[in-house]
């Protein structure tokens, strides 16, 4: 049972700067199906408009919901998860030919499916087959993903469709030139291709993880066509924005956009991006949606056969500056109930849905806000840790959070939160943080 507790507060007098201010962005969601309650608050632009007041935390990552507040009943956030699966829900059992619908990636003039297809850590054939026969055409991997590129390729090889009927994005995370130059290279050849579509540098998150000498060797690249266009992908679009479009060099942008993450934090540099004629990529499109891999719940959600990503793509593709998305998909019906979202409306049920859910994940899953409060005296980078633990708790992807957690400085890797009476980092968002490190070192470490 999901009870909300609303307290009414005055923008005003209650700056957006506290945390409960800050806490209410994630909230916010609800207005969109109560219709009186509260518009946005945008404490960006300084507007602050009547909204959702803090939301309170019980046992079991639940909210609680003062009954008087009839607005929220009447919009039937009360009830469970599984009264929310949409009456029309189809799963794998239908039949109807999915419809493909291809956007416009920028001034790349890629037309790509609006889905995509993120080919993690170990991706599985079967699903990557199928989607290549369904008319996914855009399909995005990683050299630091072990052996996908080459699982990939031996997708490929089957010949389902020609080479040139699909885009091929891949990334490298090196930063020095002749690194990148080599893992283009060494892409290639794993990819059994000569050209990639599109070719990133991997997670650069500030202006410092782009070096000189990393712009001039993807200009290198593509200029002996080897790579037909540049992107980086980035988890922290906003610090990212300005020093994409100055630097000349890219042509997308693969960032995190989602329902949970919030489109209050992405939005303003994803319409810098479009004005600017960039592709714009969105990841992370279904993470804490899936309702697969969630622990620590009393009473998780229920959907059937995950309606979660499907409302969650639905959502990021009711963004028009979005070009395609790239969840990572282990089953066909997975799959093929994704593809819906390219035809289908967003309703009011999908809406409930994520609300419900992302209110369930809340203690759980960081939005990648980059707004926590305070310092680690050890030195934590406590999203990034965050995000490698999602990878295991949302995505099902032990292999990818555990690769990630590898690669950080072993003085990190070493520290134990429990060694901590309390944590000197704050979620505004509620992330219950210390919690979160202490799992993430027992599973990781
Ligand atoms: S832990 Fe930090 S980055 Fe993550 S949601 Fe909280 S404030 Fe944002
Ligand atoms: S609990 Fe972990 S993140 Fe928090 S202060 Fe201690 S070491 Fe740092």
């Amino acid at each position: 049972m999901i009870t909300v507790l609303i307290q009414k507060t005055d923008p005003d007098t209650d700056p957006d700067k506290s945390e409960l201010g800050t806490l209410n962005r994630f909230s916010m969601t609800a207005t969109v199906f109560s219709s009186k309650v509260i518009g946005a608050a945008n404490r960006e632009s300084g507007q602050g408009i009547p909204r959702i007041d803090p939301i309170f935390f019980e046992k079991g990552g639940h909210v609680s919901l003062n009954p008087s507040r009839r607005q929220f009943l009447q919009a039937g956030l009360a009830l469970p998860a599984a009264s929310l699966v949409s009456p029309n829900f189809q799963g794998s059992a239908s039949t109807a030919p999915p419809k493909i619908v291809y956007r416009t990636l920028g001034k790349t003039g890629l037309k790509v499916s609006a889905m995509g297809y993120g080919i993690g850590f170990k991706p599985v054939p079967e699903v990557v087959a199928r989607a290549l026969e369904l008319g996914i055409n855009y399909f995005d991997t990683s050299r630091d993903y072990g052996d996908s590129e080459s699982i990939f390729a031996g997708v490929l090889k089957k010949g389902i469709v020609p080479r040139n009927k699909i885009h091929i994005a891949t990334k490298s995370p090196s930063r020095k030139k002749a690194d990148i130059l080599n893992d283009l290279d060494t892409s290639l050849k794993a990819l059994g291709t000569d050209y990639v579509d599109i070719w990133h540098l991997h997670a650069r998150d500030t202006p410092s993880a782009i070096p000189d000498e990393a712009l001039e060797a993807m200009a290198a690249c593509k200029k002996s066509g080897k790579a037909r266009f540049l992107g980086f992908s980035c988890h922290d679009p906003k610090n990212m924005v300005d020093f994409h479009i100055k630097s000349e060099v890219f042509d997308v942008m693969q960032t995190t956009y989602s329902w949970p993450i919030g489109s209050y934090y992405r939005d303003e540099a994803v319409k810098k991006l479009a004005a600017a004629g960039k592709g714009i990529i969105a990841m992370k499109v279904v993470v804490g949606l899936t309702g697969l891999h969630l622990k620590g719940f009393d009473n998780p959600p229920a959907s059937k056969e995950q309606e979660g990503p499907l409302a969650g793509i639905k959502w990021v593709l009711k963004n028009p500056a979005i070009g395609t998305t790239v969840p990572f998909m282990q089953k066909v019906s997975e799959l093929e109930m994704n593809i819906r979202a390219m035809s289908e409306d967003f309703t009011p049920a999908d809406e409930k849905l994520l609300y419900v859910m992302n209110e369930q994940i809340r203690p759980l899953y960081c939005r990648m806000c980059y707004e926590c409060k305070g310092e680690c005296p050890k030195g934590m980078p406590v999203t990034d840790v965050l995000r490698y633990l999602a990878y295991n708790d949302f995505a099902g992807n032990y292999h990818q959070a555990l690769a990630n957690f590898r690669n950080l400085p072993s003085e990190i890797r070493e520290v134990r939160c429990s060694d901590c009476s309390s944590c000197a980092i704050k979620c505004p968002n509620g992330v219950a943080v210390r919690d979160r490190l202490m799992r993430a070192q027992q599973l990781l470490a």
